[in-house]
């Protein structure tokens, strides 16, 4: 029984069972990731989004406190990870614990994290020049960079609500004297009550546009996001798995990691939409309530 599942090519799979129950097979996980075979139980370390996956307008997604429970008292080593550089992990696990969620900052990995370390591991100079807030500019300071106006190695880009005329100035021309262009994120809009605001990536293109310089853009869908959240918890990608929302940045940037990637439908992606990309989950889930019990 199990090995028809295994050796159906995966879309056939994807399809008939997400059709009955939202997963490939219920009692399992298991799935052909088109490289190997791995199954849920295979999978030793996870990393999950946090938006459409964890919470939902600050509200928990059904299954979401159970799943975290679930990795705490199997002693799971897990990340929840993030794409929003404003806030510092500690900050962000108050604001989870207000939603009713447990996640130790320990457990949080932001982009500004992410390319905090990507920046400790290049050669040369560790200085700075940062639009940004606190979560970029703490993630910065521990890994040894000094923040500075004159001469920094790196212009580095992050999340802010204050953009300043005089800050885009700076950043303009010492990207034109040199300084490497870094930005955290790529989304160029972020969710509000009030309706989308401008993100990062608009920003950072109004800066590509005046000095004809592209950044390095460290965060989803860049696979970095993910090998910088893997060594942090000492992972492997062969038994390793991503949770996501949206096929276009938690999916393909899993499957280009190598991990076994599990869509879960509560967030951005719907089913209909998942034919309409040129890759597929190794998992569909209706959202991480279903995950669960395979864990
Ligand atoms: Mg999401």
């Amino acid at each position: 029984m199990l090995l028809s599942w295994v050796y159906q090519p995966l879309w056939t799979i994807t399809a008939s069972v997400a059709e009955q129950f939202g997963v490939h097979d219920l009692d399992t996980g298991e799935c052909n990731t088109g490289f190997m075979t791995r199954s849920v139980r295979d999978i030793e370390c996870w990393l999950t989004d946090m938006d459409g996956v964890l919470v939902h307008e600050e509200r928990p997604v059904p299954g979401a406190v159970e799943l975290l429970n679930r990795w705490v008292d199997t002693s799971r080593r897990f990340l929840v990870l993030t794409n929003n550089s404003i806030y510092t992990p500690r900050d962000l696990s108050a604001r989870l614990a207000l939603s009713g969620l447990n996640v130790p900052e320990e457990n949080l990995w932001t982009s500004a994290l992410a390319t905090a370390a990507f920046l400790a591991g290049q050669p040369g100079e560790k200085t700075a020049f940062v639009i940004g807030e606190a979560g970029l500019t703490t993630a910065l300071h521990e890994a040894g960079f000094v923040m500075t106006e004159t001469d920094p190695a790196y212009v580095v880009m992050g999340e802010t609500r204050n953009y300043s005329f005089e800050a885009l100035t700076k950043a303009i021309r010492l990207i034109n004297s040199g300084a490497r262009f870094i930005v955290t994120n790529p989304d160029t809009t972020g969710p509000s009550p009030s309706g989308p605001l401008p993100a990062t990536g608009a920003v950072a293109a109004m800066v590509t546009s005046a000095t004809n310089r592209q950044p390095y853009v460290v965060g989803k869908p860049n696979p970095m996001m993910f090998r910088s959240a893997m060594n942090r918890i000492e992972a492997h990608s062969e038994t390793t798995a991503m949770i996501g929302d949206r096929m276009d940045t938690d999916i393909v940037a899993g499957m280009e990691a190598g991990l076994l990637t599990a869509l879960v439908l509560s967030g951005v992606t719907t089913e209909e939409e998942i034919e309409t990309f040129p890759y597929r989950p190794s998992l569909v889930f209706n959202s991480v309530a279903d995950l669960v019990p395979l864990i």
